[in-house]
C-alpha cells in the first residue's frame, strides 16, 4: 500500500461486496480480500472497476487459501480479521476445514497483532455453536459482543452487509455475530 495504515483482512471474501463498502467508508485503513477461488475472486475484480469504486486506493486482492495465510503475513502484521459467512462444512470429519476451527484461530494468532480482533458473522447455527465452544476451549480467545440475532441488537449500528448476509436478512434469517479478543 506503501503506507504504514492498519491493514484489515476478510477471509473467503466472495464477490467483494463487504470489503469493497469497508474500504469506501474507511479511507484510513487498508484492506485486503482473500479468497481462494479465482472465479470469485473475479467477481470482486469487476466490482472493483465500476465507477463506485475504481478509485479507491486502501483495497487489494489476494487469490489463496487460508492456510497460507503465516506465508503472506508477518507476525502481527494484520489489525482485524473478517470471517462473512463461511463455508459451514458440516459433516464431522471435514471439522477441521471450518475457518473458525481450532487451527485457524491459531493462525490468526500468529498474524492477528495482540490489539487486534476477529469479527464472525453466519446465519448457521450450527456452525456458530460450533464456533463459539472453539473459542470458549480456547486459551488464547476471549468472546465479546456475542449475539444470534445481529439486525435486531445494539450491534447492528455500523454493520457492512455482505452478499450472503442481505440474501438471508431479506428471507428474515437471523444473523449470528461475535466478536473475538485476546
Ligand atoms: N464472505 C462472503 C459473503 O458473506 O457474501 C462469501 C461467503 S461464501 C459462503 C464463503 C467463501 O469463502 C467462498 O467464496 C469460498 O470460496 C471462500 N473460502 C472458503 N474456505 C476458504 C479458505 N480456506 N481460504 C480462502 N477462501 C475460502
Amino acid at each position: 500500500f506503501g503506507n504504514d495504515r492498519p491493514i484489515r483482512i476478510e477471509i473467503g471474501m466472495g464477490k467483494g461486496r463487504f470489503l469493497l463498502n469497508m474500504a469506501k467508508t474507511y479511507p484510513n485503513i487498508n484492506f485486503i480480500g482473500i479468497e481462494r477461488y479465482s472465479s470469485v475472486l473475479l467477481r470482486a475484480v469487476e466490482k472493483f472497476d465500476t465507477e463506485e469504486f475504481s478509485d479507491l486506493p486502501n483495497i487489494r486482492f489476494v487469490c489463496m487459501d487460508a492456510r497460507e495465510l503465516p506465508e503472506v503475513f508477518a507476525e502481527s502484521e494484520v489489525d482485524r480479521i473478517y470471517l462473512n459467512f463461511s463455508d459451514p462444512w458440516p459433516k464431522d470429519r471435514h471439522a477441521k476445514r471450518r475457518l473458525t476451527s481450532e487451527g485457524f484461530l491459531n493462525l490468526y494468532h500468529t498474524i492477528l497483532n495482540p490489539d487486534g480482533y476477529i469479527q464472525f458473522k453466519t446465519d448457521n447455527r450450527d456452525l456458530f455453536d460450533f464456533s463459539v465452544e472453539t473459542a470458549e476451549n480456547s486459551p488464547i480467545w476471549n468472546i465479546k459482543e456475542l449475539t444470534y440475532d445481529l439486525h435486531h441488537s445494539e450491534f447492528l449500528q455500523g454493520n457492512i452487509m455482505t452478499e450472503y448476509e442481505s440474501k438471508f436478512v431479506a428471507e428474515g434469517k437471523p444473523i449470528c455475530r461475535f466478536v473475538l479478543s485476546r
